[in-house]
């Protein structure tokens, strides 16, 4: 028998999260209807800087309260150049939403999508598989609306607390544990700044302190500068990382290129009550309208969504729906021919869209990458 149907807040948001929002829960949809899932409640929320434009709010409390209610909240992409509060500062209320839900952990798996050629020239480059995890409530975006500016000079501050150093390094050894357990190495790599900066030597003793009680996974340090230059050299060499905001602000996006662009990234923002499931790319204004933008990081972030659900609800039938979106896209792309525009191709939103859903639709459920 089947459980409850799920409900997911749905925050469409701005630029091109309008497109790419409506296939993405047609394909969650989908993926729960092949496993025998009843069709999940959407919440169609409002946020973003139209929501702002149109509401005097981006990030209204109708908003916040659907997110609280729902069992986990799909994100695609908010903000727009063109729209700013008085101070100049853009519209960015998916990070307060990370700040009034606690979602602390910010999971960007790196993964290379089989039929997807990585930059790299070494063929281990196209069979990455590691994850990053991003503190995503302090560090330096801590000061964001907090800065200070004169004439002369501008500050913005660094907060490294224990509690939230302890709770994403926790974090991360779990994950750690959980891959290990999956065949892969067992290490947790710490990015920081710790021979420089006092809140990232606070940082390295705090993550010393909580690796002490996961004996079976391995630590290990990077500096965050010599962690750009490996993850360009030789990628294949992580397992987890975990560092802090800003660091990992600017890691992603590297490692984003790494798997063929941000239109191939997911990611999630995890608290311990609540999950936000977002693209890793923003709104990207300048294509926005031309149906050229690539939905598959959605469509993986959806995916995501359904496997932190499976844990959530300990409902295996949720990790096959989560399975199965992720090998629909694997068969998507698997030939080569399914290039994407921002890879040189002809291929946006509706003809990925239909690849993936056609694969969806050919997997069998007793394909050994979906049982
Ligand atoms: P944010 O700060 O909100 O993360 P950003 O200003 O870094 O956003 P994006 O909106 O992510 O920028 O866009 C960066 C570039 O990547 C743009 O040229 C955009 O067109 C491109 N891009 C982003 N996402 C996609 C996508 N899904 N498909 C194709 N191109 C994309």
């Amino acid at each position: 028998m089947s459980a409850a149907p799920l409900t997911l807040a749905i925050l469409p948001g701005d630029g091109i999260g309008m497109e790419i929002t409506q296939p993405c829960v047609e394909l969650v949809q989908a993926a729960l209807a092949k496993v025998g899932e009843p069709a999940a409640n959407e919440n169609w929320l409002e946020a973003g800087a139209g929501a702002y434009t149109k509401l005097g709010n981006a990030l209204p409390h109708e908003t916040i309260a659907g997110c609280r209610a729902a069992d986990a909240i799909l994100l695609a992409a908010m903000g727009d150049p063109e729209v700013r509060y008085p101070d100049g500062t853009e519209i960015i209320p998916q990070i307060d939403l990370r700040f009034e839900l606690e979602l602390y952990a910010g999971v960007r798996p790196v993964r290379s999508v089989p039929g997807i050629k990585g930059p790299l020239a070494d063929p281990r480059g196209d069979q990455l598989d590691f994850v990053l995890v991003r503190e995503s409530t302090e560090g330096l975006f801590a000061s964001v609306g907090k800065g200070t500016r004169t004439q002369e000079e501008a500050t913005d501050t660094q907060v490294v607390t224990r509690k939230g150093t302890a709770r994403v390094c926790e974090f991360a050894f779990r994950l750690a544990e959980q891959r290990k357990a999956r065949g892969h190495v067992g290490e947790v790599t710490s990015v920081d700044k710790a021979n420089v900066f006092k809140s990232m030597a606070f940082w390295r003793d705090v993550f010393d302190d909580v690796a002490k009680s996961h004996r079976e996974i391995t630590p290990r340090y990077g500096y965050v500068d010599a962690v750009a230059m490996e993850m360009v050299r030789r990628p294949w060499i992580y397992d987890v990382m975990v560092t802090e905001n800003m660091y990992g602000d600017i890691l992603s996006d590297l490692a984003a290129g790494l798997i063929g662009g941000l239109g191939m990234a997911p990611s999630a923002d995890i608290g311990d009550e609540h999950a936000v499931f977002q693209p890793c790319h923003g709104s990207a204004p300048d294509i926005a309208g031309t149906g050229k933008a690539n939905p598959t990081a959605m469509f993986l972030s959806g995916a995501m969504m359904l496997e932190w659900l499976a844990g959530e609800k300990d409902n295996p039938a949720l990790a096959r729906a989560a399975r199965l979106l992720s090998a629909a896209v694997d068969d998507a792309f698997a030939d080569g021919t399914l290039v994407s525009t921002e890879r040189g191709g002809e291929a946006g939103v509706v003809a990925i869209t239909n690849a993936v859903s056609g694969a969806l639709d050919q997997i069998a459920l007793e394909d050994p990458r979906v049982k």
